[in-house]
């Protein structure tokens, strides 16, 4: 492994924050009681949920911290809201192309093994839906529509408040699921003003460990409980409290509210130079996405006839740990599903990589990625088999510069 680590794969997973690791020691170490215990030992555990629940509930601007309800991860908060409808008379699902597999998968699953009807809305060549088309696809009988807040490959933001107030005035009684978890603590989020029935977080992507996330259920929506089992979280998701994680969580929630502005300021300039200075240098490059309507830490480069998976391996060969793709398909050579939605050539779909920074990226580290891969790039031109594109890629570039 290279002796220095530039981590830009944040939207894969994130470092845990001191103030998060601090928080959680105390209930791995001394206060390890179990919160449905009679004892006081265990009782007082409850409080610091309590607590955790009310800092969650502030990073995402919960009316009432009872909506927040404590998950393992983001995957389960997305099975929760979709595998918990209630009526079973409405069998129409909307979302979107561009989803997480861990909602794209359970439409799948709900519609090959439920019976359900599923609407995969497409995008555009910048990553955006269109409202006409969204408007267009709910129906009398649509249970379910769950659009992602920001997309975890390219960044792009989906207007999901917008969309939840349309879906509301068509059809009062549909469900507004929205998968959060790439745009808590990176924009915000301020739920009780919006007409979003459930949304998801997860831990690891805003510095609390893997092992925790949550989901909001507005007050009086009703789904079935996914974990069946005992009463913990007022019946709604069974299983004793991963009590650490979730006091982890609530700091760490806290830390991403005090850190917002950090995000949108510097992390968004950082993230900028990142990019212009990639496109400067080397000719083959093109941002994937909206440049515009995006979370401020992810740039998503198309490296035009070479391939991402060599770009990474030479990347970390020098210790820049980026993503080509979403961090759970990566491993395998599947060209990435969001890309190609937005029609992007396949030539270039191959050759993408993201990288998502954070509050712990600095200036030096950009400094040291713009030193570096320019060189990787120039390199890997000149083996591609793609001589001929490559020739006339540049002598394009070049013609459009001097103009
Ligand atoms: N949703 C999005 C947009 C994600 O990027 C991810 C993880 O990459 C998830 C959901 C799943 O979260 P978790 O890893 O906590 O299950």
């Amino acid at each position: 492994m290279a002796e220095k680590i530039i981590y830009l794969d944040n939207n894969a997973t994130t470092r845990v924050c001191n103030e998060a690791l601090e928080s959680m020691l105390p209930f791995l170490r001394e206060k390890y009681g179990n919160p449905s215990s009679m004892h006081s030992f265990g009782g007082e555990i409850g409080k610091y949920i309590k607590t955790a629940r009310e800092q969650v509930a502030g990073l995402i601007g919960a009316a009432d911290p009872q909506e927040v309800i404590f998950t393992s991860c983001g995957t389960e908060s997305s099975n929760m809201a979709m595998r918990g409808l209630t009526e079973p008379h409405k069998k129409h699902i909307i979302t979107t192309k561009v989803e997480h597999p861990c909602v794209l998968n359970v439409a799948k699953h709900l519609e090959k093994n439920h019976g359900y009807k599923v609407t995969y809305l497409g995008v555009n060549s910048e990553g955006a839906l269109d409202p006409d088309e969204f408007k267009d696809s709910i129906r009398p009988d649509t249970a379910l529509i769950s659009i992602m807040w920001a997309n975890n490959e390219t960044g792009v933001i989906f207007p999901v408040e917008q969309f939840a107030a349309i879906a509301k005035e068509k059809n009062p009684e549909v469900l507004f699921f929205v998968d959060a978890v790439q745009a808590a603590g990176k924009i915000p989020i301020d739920i009780k003003n919006t007409q979003i029935d459930m949304l998801s977080i997860s831990g690891h992507k805003i510095h609390a460990p893997k092992g925790v996330g949550a989901i909001y259920v507005k007050k009086g929506t009703l789904i079935t409980p996914f974990m069946q089992g005992g009463h913990q979280e007022r019946g709604r998701r069974g299983g004793t409290e991963n009590v650490a994680g979730i006091v982890a969580l609530g700091m760490a929630s806290e830390q991403a509210l005090k850190y917002l502005d950090d995000e949108t300021t510097r992390v968004k300039q950082m993230r900028d130079r990142l990019e212009k200075g990639i496109l400067e240098n080397s000719f083959n490059a093109r941002i994937n996405g909206s440049r515009f309507n995006r979370v401020p830490n992810t740039t998503n480069i198309s490296f035009e006839y070479i391939e991402g998976e060599l770009i990474l391996l030479h990347m970390s060969d020098l210790g820049i740990c980026a993503s080509s793709g979403s961090a759970c398909t990566s491993g395998n050579l599947e060209p990435s599903h969001v890309l190609r939605a937005m029609g992007i050539p396949f030539t270039a779909v191959h050759g993408s990589i993201r990288f998502s920074l954070s509050r712990y990226t600095t200036d030096e580290e950009i400094d040291y990625v713009l030193e570096k891969v320019p060189a990787i790039i120039e390199k890997l031109n000149s083996i591609s088999p793609f001589q001929t594109e490559l020739k006339e890629l540049k002598e394009i570039k070049t013609s459009v510069k001097k103009q």
